[in-house]
């Protein structure tokens, strides 16, 4: 691959609605903008009443120190809320209530890909309404669900170096505000929303020489990474051809997978931040500080290391496991009760042989049927007793992993425990030898011409010979026996 010249500087701004009760500053329901109705989660104070006073959320302030523990931030003792001032029809007070020059938290880090991306600050602010333009109209209208709702936004340092490195970033982000439970954090529904500043220098000169863009209406994790490659190929070609990039805004087209310019910066806003003056500034003690953190959970971080150390994973199961908080849950539900057979003497197998087994069922079968029926794992009829017990079943070699799977789906139909689905539908392994050695006489009887085959060397016809005795036994003879047998005939 041919080196490029220029070398790539990328920011990022995340804004994070968060899922608290009530709104802000107000204690309108906060239904995220996500009402079916405009305008019925509103009140006075978040539709810009004269007279109105705003009272913070206290809970959404713990929220954004939280995320900021999270991220190796330092928390600020003493903060403040600024009124940011501009016009536009969604913002009906004519300022947004922000932090300037004391977020909450500052100077925290995370860690992508062995490389650490710093984390500039982290502030609260509100949400704005929203602007609705009707087909065919020539009118707008707008709607103040959204207005108010606590936004935690997030400032990185120019740290990133192509879209890889972002798309991951905003993953691990994602991961760390659902486990802390402060938002779903869900870009299609626009809980998490990015922005990307991506410049070019060249080898050798300052990294922040080049001419900034800026990307918006990014909605995926896979577009952050899209926009971000397909604006170094545009800036580097427009530098290759001696033009110069343009200061400006583009959106994310993701039919075209372009960017395209949406307005061109002329000068820097003035929005004559000043202190709010309705609202007191924040002060925090160690204290608070050191109670907050002691309600962290165990992170997605620390987590995945130790289902590494302590239940011997796959690092492709870790991911899945791990990934989502109910599902690592829900699997050590499903070791305890494992443990607990085994210290009963209900499952013969041993013990790392059922754990690997139970994370291997909930990867590949058991997320299936969550996909499919687009549920959460917190939704799903099957125990974790019922499904320990399932995997003692396969680890024992009392069902195969073709019976396994009909069980596995009955139960998440159902409900049912294993023991009943597995002697109401006969579907108990087959592993008597002298029961097996009859039947596969018959199918070597049945088809000499795959004998023949498989002794002239085509090996294929085991796999043939194989397939005729599970059909003949319905899927449930003891595939490992049926092999041993087969190649003894087939000497
Ligand atoms: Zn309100």
């Amino acid at each position: 691959m041919l080196m490029s010249k220029y070398q790539s500087t990328i920011g990022m701004e995340i804004h994070v609605e968060l899922k608290t009760e009530s709104k802000m500053f107000c204690d309108s329901k906060n239904g995220l903008g996500l009402e079916k109705e405009p305008n019925v989660n509103i009140c006075p104070v978040c539709t810009g009443q004269p007279g109105t006073l705003p009272v913070p959320n206290k809970k959404a302030i713990e929220f954004v120190q939280m995320a900021g523990l999270a991220l190796n931030c330092q928390l600020r003792k003493e903060s403040k809320f600024d009124r940011k001032n501009y016009f536009y029809p969604d913002l009906p007070k004519g300022y947004q209530i922000s932090q300037y020059d004391q977020p909450l938290c500052e100077k925290g880090k995370m860690e992508v890909g062995g490389k650490e991306i710093g984390i500039t600050r982290i502030h609260l602010e509100e949400d704005t309404g929203k602007l609705v333009h009707p087909k065919g109209a020539d009118h707008t209208l707008v709607d103040f669900n959204r207005a108010g709702v606590p936004l935690m936004e997030l400032v990185t340092e120019p740290d990133f170096e192509n879209g890889t490195e972002a798309r991951l970033f905003c993953q691990k982000l994602q991961q760390i505000c659902r486990y802390l439970e402060i938002s779903e954090a869900d870009m299609e529904k626009g809980h998490m929303r990015c922005e990307v500043n991506i410049s070019l220098h060249k080898e050798g000169e300052d990294r922040l020489s080049g001419t900034k863009v800026e990307v918006k209406n990014i909605n995926s994790f896979r577009f952050v990474e899209k926009a971000i490659d397909y604006e170094i190929k545009r800036q580097t070609e427009v530098l290759e051809k001696g033009e110069k990039v343009v200061q400006e805004t583009r959106g994310y087209d993701s039919d075209r997978d372009a960017t395209v310019s949406q307005r061109v910066k002329e000068e820097a806003h003035d929005y004559r931040y000043f202190p709010e003056p309705d609202i007191p500034p924040l002060k925090f003690t160690d204290d608070q500080i050191e109670l907050l953190r002691r309600r962290l959970p165990e992170l997605p971080e620390a987590k995945k290391k130790r289902f590494a150390e302590e239940y011997n994973l796959s690092a492709e199961n870790i991911e899945v496991i791990a990934s989502d908080k109910d599902l690592a849950e829900y699997f050590e539900d499903v070791i305890s009760e494992v443990k607990e057979k085994k210290t009963c003497g209900e499952v013969a197998a041993d013990e790392k042989k059922c754990v690997t087994l139970s994370a291997n069922y909930i990867v590949s079968e058991l997320q299936k049927h969550l996909v499919k029926n687009n549920q959460s794992i917190k939704e799903i009829k099957i125990t974790p007793e019922n499904y320990a017990e399932l995997i003692g079943f396969v680890a024992d070699g009392k069902i195969n992993s073709s019976a396994a799977q009909i069980v596995l789906e009955e139960m998440y139909r159902t409900g049912a425990d294993p023991e009943h689905i597995i002697s109401e539908k006969n579907l108990a392994q087959v592993s008597d030898e002298k029961e097996l050695e009859n039947i596969v006489q018959k199918v070597l009887d049945a088809n000499p011409k795959s004998v023949e085959d498989y002794r002239a060397g085509k090996t294929n016809a085991l796999q043939f010979l194989m397939g005729q005795v599970m059909s003949a036994t319905k899927g449930k003879a003891n595939p490992g026996i049926v092999t041993e047998i087969l190649k003894n005939k087939l000497q």
